[in-house]
């Protein structure tokens, strides 16, 4: 399989090379030249798999055995799920009514970015054992909250990887800073951008990307779901999830999946999945009140609100421009660079693209959105627990909320599945804001996550410069580079392998 960027500028890239790129050159995303379809047959052997099993089919369709070989490949993930407190990895808990959850958050930082990044942080390994000669990656990520630790996690204490996490000073859950900044790993750094939101955030790694001398020189990598790895990562649990629903009831419609939204990666490698053959009734873009995504597809105009993001109780989707969504305008264009680059050129100097062409192709048809505010979201979490007992996570209740309100857009009797992103713990203020003090303590605490907020944050604070947040990364570059003995072999500082 080879990758190409969505606005024209690279192709023929492999996969090795688009994991290391993450962004390309020309700004566009890196995407699969075809995406393959699996024969029936091969469904109903994969139906009959683990999920790390099922990871390794899936993973196999978009890597090329001569870049990584199967047992390494196998390896790396086996090492990535052993983490998870489910066997199951990723299982089905059914709450009442067709509502099923799709529980993500069983990995080590208790969110479903760890099904991704626990398997990204190997591979990068695994990559820079194969090159030999470029060790020392410089990871930089931004994060509205759960990558950033999902991330660290996935990094933490490997040789030669530094780990840069911007994030929004103030504007995380006290639980998600303590996940990244009490993390005592050196190759860890979590950055706190002051005055900032999760979008300022972003444009500073995306600016550092595209400069391709300090890229070169850095060594950048990326974590952010604009990476492909991620998303071939997330395609699994929805093949998964089918699997397990199909076996309990053969005859029920394919499932509908209800996706809390931010920046489009979780719910792109849905649509990924459904191209696959994955069965899929539907999908459903649920957001918070940043809902520039929801007013596309009811719309067909996409526009960056004038204020920026508005903080919410559910902060990891706190965010306006959502990367990943350009692979579905570029795939939705009838998989056209140029049209795509004509969007993103609009939206880049207007703040808007009006395309709603977009949304009567084949491969918009899938999804409907909508958008859930505070008051939604407290109820949602307060009526299922009241009902079932279950503490429902702020990103989730969106999810459950734009379910039940688009049911009857899709075919009865069609299994509602809606991603589980997040553990409850993460969110505690919101959670008492919905069911009360009392009702919150009977529920157990996940200790290992509650114990965090007693530990000093190792956290360093940055103004919102992208110039300052450069120098810090190349000085520190330098400095860890030092320790470990490059500069004294008199290795030169690599340049990364571009097209
Ligand atoms: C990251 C995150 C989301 C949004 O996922 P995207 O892939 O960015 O759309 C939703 N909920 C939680 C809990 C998250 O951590």
């Amino acid at each position: 399989m080879k990758y190409q960027s969505t606005r024209g500028g690279v192709s023929g890239v492999s996969f090795i090379d688009a994991v290391m790129m993450g962004l390309a050159p020309d700004r566009g995303l890196l995407v699969p030249e075809s995406i393959p379809k699996v024969p029936r047959e091969t469904l109903e052997e994969w139906s009959k798999l683990s999920f790390a099993d099922l990871a390794f089919e899936v993973i196999s369709l978009y890597v090329s055995r001569e870049e990584i070989g199967a047992d390494e490949l196998r390896e790396t993930i086996k090492g990535a799920y052993s983490t998870f407190r489910s066997e199951e990895v990723t299982p089905l808990h059914e709450l009442k009514d067709g509502v099923i959850l799709l529980e993500l958050f069983h990995g080590p930082t208790y969110a479903f970015k760890d099904v991704a990044l626990q398997f990204l942080g190997r591979l990068f390994e695994l990559i820079l054992n194969k090159k030999k000669n470029e060790d020392h990656l410089a990871i930089v990520g931004a994060t509205s909250g759960d990558t950033g630790s999902s991330a660290i996690q996935g990094v933490r204490g490997r040789r030669a990887v530094e780990c840069f996490i911007l994030y929004p000073l103030g504007r995380t859950s006290k639980i998600q800073e303590a996940q990244m900044a009490t993390v005592e790993d050196e190759n860890v750094h979590a950055i706190a951008l002051q005055n900032a939101e999760f979008d300022d955030c972003q444009k500073i790694v995306k600016g550092l990307f595209a400069n391709k001398e300090f890229r070169a020189r850095n060594s950048l990598g990326a974590v952010n779901s604009i990476n492909w790895a991620r998303i071939v990562a997330q395609i699994v649990y929805y093949f998964y999830a089918s699997f397990r629903l199909a076996e309990k009831n053969e005859a029920a419609s394919p499932p509908v999946f209800s996706v809390p939204t931010g920046n489009f990666g979780d719910i792109l490698a849905g649509w990924y999945a459904a191209q696959m053959g994955c069965s899929c009734s539907g999908l459903i873009v649920a957001t918070n009140s940043n809902d520039i995504l929801a007013k596309f597809f009811h719309t067909g105009t996409y526009e960056r609100p004038g204020a920026g993001a508005t903080p919410t109780v559910a902060p990891s989707m706190d965010i306006c421009v959502s990367s990943n969504f350009e692979r579905l305008v570029y795939h939705a264009g009838g998989n056209d660079s140029d049209k795509c680059a004509g969007l993103m050129a609009d939206f880049e100097n207007t703040g808007k693209f009006a395309a709603p062409e977009l949304l009567v192709t084949d491969a918009a048809r899938l999804f409907k959105a909508g958008s859930v505010d505070k008051s939604g979201i407290l109820e949602t979490i307060k009526e299922w627990h009241s009902s079932t007992g279950y503490v429902l996570d702020p990103h989730t209740a969106c999810g459950v909320h734009a379910a039940l309100e688009l049911r009857e857009q899709f075919p009865t009797g069609a299994p509602l599945v809606c991603l589980a992103c997040a553990h409850h713990a993460k969110f505690p203020d919101a959670v008492e804001e919905a069911i009360g003090r009392a009702a919150l303590d009977e529920v157990p605490p996940e200790t290992d996550l509650v114990q965090l907020l007693d530990k000093p944050l190792r956290n360093v604070v940055l103004p919102n410069s992208a110039s300052k947040v450069a120098e810090f990364i190349e000085s520190t570059m330098n400095k860890r580079r030092g320790k470990d003995g490059d500069s004294e072999n008199g290795r030169p500082n690599k340049v990364q392998k571009q097209q």
